[in-house]
């Protein structure tokens, strides 16, 4: 493929990158090629995809089946218009989705990004009390939490610098403190209080908070939340859009804890990390609180491509590979690599919070100066450029979160790496 530039085009790029401040970042390497856990430069060079392409990137880049996938299904039907109409790819995967997640979620609303995934689930809950005609609107949240960055989603995430701007656009949540090791009670006790102002629903990561720092609790945490919130007629959203798709060991992270959540929100992993789409799956009961013959009921949302035929049919040849190949294997294989990778840095005092969930990896340098503007990170950001690895620390915690075919030699690249950055950071 050419991408040639016509003559008199050239000049500074014109390209607005996301969470970049243009005025300190280096120039961004062009990236021409995927491969399994790799991506290739325009200039020949290789780079480890150790965060799979913003957590992503499942099977590893370009797997044939789905590339296949995407090729047979393009030259089919590219598009078409999901309101009133629906086709096979779509009325496939939601019925592969409803058969593959907790047992109880009837209903499947496609979108197109993990943000909008949960824009819907919101608005679901919403819906669902208005039309059963109780005042239930406030929303409950995770403290450190992150649901995406549209005005919704970042209402129900952490505040702080990245949505401080926005402040006067978002709507107060309640948020109930991070359930941290030793303090679950706090949580709970929260959650509980909260309770009695009969709330319209929580929405949390199950297991594992992302962007808030791959910060871990463990599934009777969840279990107990998803009972108090049953006990309380309080919808659960489960926002597994980092964790759906083996990230944390299994399939979906709920399942760990014996959840079903209310409303189930799935991106990223979705299509493999291949094709934009996303998810959110729904009880019965959400469902027919819109089902009405008064159109007023009617759940008013879409995006134009709504379950985008290409989309879906990368998202049938994810699940087709988790039938074919033994992905649970690998996961659980990848889990025992990652486990032992880490072993060395448990007893090392440079390192605070040494943990692992499933596929997942982080560590905290133990420096002063911490959080996402950390001065340390862009000497980190360097040092792992020169090495030739993509990861992308989130203030002071390092964090491995690899495509599942990443090899053990490639994951001794990566921790090589973690002990320079020790050094390099001067922690104790
Ligand atoms: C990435 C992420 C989102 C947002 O997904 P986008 O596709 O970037 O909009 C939402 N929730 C969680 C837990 C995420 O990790």
């Amino acid at each position: 493929m050419s991408f040639a530039q016509p003559s008199g085009l050239s000049g500074p790029s014109p390209v607005w990158h996301p969470f970049t401040q243009h005025a300190l970042a280096p120039e961004p390497p062009v990236v021409v090629r995927g491969r399994g856990a790799w991506l290739e430069t325009a200039e020949g060079g290789r780079i480890l995809d150790a965060i799979s392409s913003w957590w992503v990137i499942t099977h590893g880049h370009c797997h044939p089946r789905i590339v296949e996938a995407i090729r047979a299904q393009a030259g089919q039907l590219d598009q078409v218009i999901f309101a009133g109409h629906t086709h096979p790819a779509a009325e496939a995967l939601a019925r592969r989705l409803v058969h593959a997640a907790p047992e109880g979620l009837d209903h499947v609303f496609f979108s197109d990004s993990g943000s909008t995934s949960v824009e819907v689930a919101l608005k679901m809950a919403a819906g669902f009390w208005r039309h059963s005609g109780a005042a239930r609107t406030r929303i409950l949240a995770l403290e450190h939490g992150y649901h995406g960055d549209t005005i919704g989603t970042m209402s129900a995430g952490a505040r702080g610098i990245y949505n401080e701007a926005y402040a006067p656009f978002l709507f107060e949540v309640t948020r109930l403190p991070f359930p941290e090791p030793g303090r679950e009670g706090e949580t709970l006790a929260a959650l509980e209080a909260a309770c009695r102002e009969a709330p319209a629903a929580l929405v949390l990561e199950p297991l594992v908070l992302g962007a808030g720092g791959m910060r871990m609790y463990p599934p009777w945490v969840l279990s107990e939340m998803a009972a108090l919130c049953a006990r309380n007629g309080v919808l659960l959203i489960a926002d597994e859009v980092m964790t759906g798709f083996g990230r944390t060991g299994t399939l979906f992270a709920c399942t760990q804890a014996g959840v079903v959540p209310d409303i189930l929100c799935l991106s990223k992993g979705l299509t493999g990390g291949s094709l934009p789409l996303a998810a959110t799956l729904c009880r019965r009961e959400i469902f027919d609180a819109h089902y009405s013959a008064d159109r007023t009921r009617t759940f008013f949302h879409s995006s134009s491509f709504t379950a985008n035929p290409i989309a879906c049919a990368a998202a049938l040849a994810n699940l087709d590979i988790w039938d074919a190949e033994d992905v649970a294997g690998r996961v659980a294989a990848l889990g025992a690599l990652q486990e032992e990778r880490l072993a060395p840095f448990r007893d090392d005092r440079r390192f605070r919070h040494v943990r692992r969930l499933g596929t997942i990896t982080a560590l905290d340098l133990a420096v002063e100066d911490a959080g996402y503007l950390a001065g340390i990170g862009p000497r980190l950001a360097a040092l792992f450029r020169e090495r030739g690895l993509l990861l992308r620390p989130l203030g002071n915690t390092i964090y491995v979160l690899p495509p599942y075919c990443v090899t053990a030699e490639e994951l001794d690249l990566v921790y090589a790496a973690i002990a320079e950055a020790a050094d390099l950071a001067g922690a104790p």
